[in-house]
């Protein structure tokens, strides 16, 4: 099922762009090279400056000379920023969210979701602030004690991707202000409106309660602008979100300076599915997973391995639902499915299916384009692909809604299978029986950061650390002990005794 837009929708959009940037306070960008464009119709919404090589300079040095101070204001204090920001969320959570809509094209559902996730980590930053715990280790020499404290790391950069425009952001940039960092965001030029109003909302934050709003810098652009915060020498720490392609770029340069890198990029990702499963909860799960946000999640479920003896009964539940998903407008209500970001993500898509089929696969529905929206917007039918074998397309990440589907017979075949692409970001199983489950979750099972058993492999909660391994880079953001990636350890030994008893019984006399 689809709908049509009105031939006004770019105008109207357009429009109501600049009524939510109004709403939430944020002053309308100056019109300059860097397009933000909406998925819904590809049509501008508005246009604004990158930002210039002396300006990210100077940002980078502000955020510089704003860590001297911030870093010494106590934690619990720290966190007053981001509570404000988390009323401020609040409050705008409509508008933030439709914004996210325009700008990336997700369903209100999700992109209101979006803004809750921001909500959550600012919640969660808020009560890690009185709890940024060091060890106390008994100490080999009498009279000694051995403690480790955290401190805050320096200047962080946030390089973020398309289609998370503001959650991502807001993992990073909460827990970094509450340990005491301050922040350069470089968003993704594909949604730099939904930037510059989290920009303000923290700007307004800080105000609200007399912090130094210089402790959040905003930089806009492509790469070119994220490679200046890579290679800044002043930048402490470098978090960055998307492609390998991307990390791949950045890894090494950060390492050459020996700053830190903590990276979140490409998944592909996948659920294998078990005769004990139970076959409605598992389609339901696959579903949402595989076609939700458009298969533009970087933990969108892309393979499927089922056992051969429940193949025919989950892929006719699945090719079902997904026969009923509406594509459409992400602003109307009922529909499901929005756009693809933009033409080349609709040509990967194309390229990725003719390699399938080329490689022995079959087509069961789906990949085709909708195309009632005008020539520059890019709706897909999600699209499932019986594959004979995890050919070399099945390994790679294409970010679109293709879901593959292999067969196996033995449950190792199975997690040999899973494990067997570059990527190691989320995975799931379908089970019911505990001994598969086990398998799934232990040190011979699934490789991957996330393991789930019995939901999909897509939205995750903020309370756990967020990531994954091997391409996927290694980094964790979000919950959990995350936050340890935002400051630096010092182990302190205090001797409060009258002698000098030296480690491991050394007499130097
Ligand atoms: P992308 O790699 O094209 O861009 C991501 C960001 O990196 C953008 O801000 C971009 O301008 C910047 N960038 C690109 N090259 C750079 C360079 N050489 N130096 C510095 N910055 C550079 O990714 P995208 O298309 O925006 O997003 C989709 C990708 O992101 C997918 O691969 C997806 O899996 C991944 N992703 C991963 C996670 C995660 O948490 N693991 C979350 C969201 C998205």
């Amino acid at each position: 099922m689809t709908d049509t837009l009105s031939p006004n929708t770019s105008r109207e959009l357009r429009d109501r762009a600049d009524a939510l940037l109004r709403a939430l306070g944020t002053k309308l960008p100056e019109p300059g090279a860097l397009s933000a464009r909406s998925p819904i119709t590809g049509s501008e919404l508005a246009s604004l400056k990158p930002t210039a090589a002396a300006d990210v300079d100077a940002a980078i040095g502000r955020a510089e000379h704003a860590f001297r101070a911030w870093r010494t204001v106590p934690a619990p204090q720290r966190a007053a920023v981001v509570r404000r920001l988390a009323e401020l969320l609040t409050e705008h959570k409509d508008d933030l969210g439709e914004l996210v809509t325009l700008e990336a094209g997700k369903i209100g559902a999700e992109a209101r979701g979006e803004v809750q996730e921001m909500i959550d980590i600012c919640e969660f930053a808020i009560g890690l602030s009185r709890q940024l715990y060091g060890r106390t280790m008994p100490s080999e020499r009498p009279g000694h004690r051995l403690m480790e404290t955290w401190h805050p790391l320096g200047v962080v950069a946030v390089i973020s991707a398309f289609n998370f425009p503001v959650a991502v952001w807001a993992w990073n940039t909460a827990l970094a202000l509450v340990c005491g960092d301050t922040v350069v965001w470089k968003p993704s030029d594909a949604t730099p409106l939904t930037a510059l109003a989290c920009h303000s909302l923290l700007q307004q934050a800080a105000i609200d309660v007399g912090a130094d709003p210089h402790v959040h810098q905003l930089v806009q652009g492509g790469a070119e602008v994220g490679s200046q915060l890579v290679d800044d020498a002043r930048v402490a720490l470098v978090s960055a979100t998307g492609s390998v392609r991307m990390g791949r770029t950045v890894a090494p340069r950060v390492a050459a300076r020996f700053g830190r890198c903590l990276l979140e990029l490409g998944g592909n990702n996948a659920a294998v599915v078990t005769p004990s499963a139970d076959l409605d909860l598992a389609a339901r799960g696959i579903v949402f997973a595989a076609a939700g946000t458009a298969g533009q999640r970087c933990t969108t479920l892309r393979r499927l391995i089922v056992h051969v003896d429940v193949f025919g009964p989950l892929l006719d539940r699945i090719a079902a639902a997904y026969r009923q998903l509406r594509v459409g407008n992400p602003l109307d209500d009922g529909v499901l499915v929005g756009p693809l970001i933009n033409g080349r993500s609709y040509e990967a898509m194309q390229e990725a299916l003719q390699r399938a089929q080329a490689d022995g696969g079959e087509l069961i529905c789906g990949g085709d384009r909708v195309d009632d929206f005008g020539a520059d917007a890019y709706y897909v039918r999600p699209a499932i692909v019986r594959m004979p074998a995890q050919t070399a397309v099945v390994r790679e990440e294409t970010f679109a809604p293709i879901l593959y589907v292999l067969t196996y017979h033995e449950l190792d075949t199975a997690v040999d299978l899973h494990n067997a692409v570059p990527q190691g970001l989320s995975s799931a199983i379908f089970t019911q029986n505990q001994r598969e489950a086990e398998r799934f979750l232990a040190a011979d099972g699934s490789d991957c950061g996330i393991a789930n058993i019995n939901i999909g492999t897509s939205g995750a909660e903020i309370g756990g650390a967020f990531g994954g391994e091997k391409e996927t880079g290694g980094g964790r953001e979000s919950g959990s002990d995350s936050w340890k990636s935002y400051m630096r350890r010092a182990t302190n030994t205090i001797n409060y005794s009258t002698e000098l008893p030296l480690a491991q019984g050394i007499k130097f006399e």
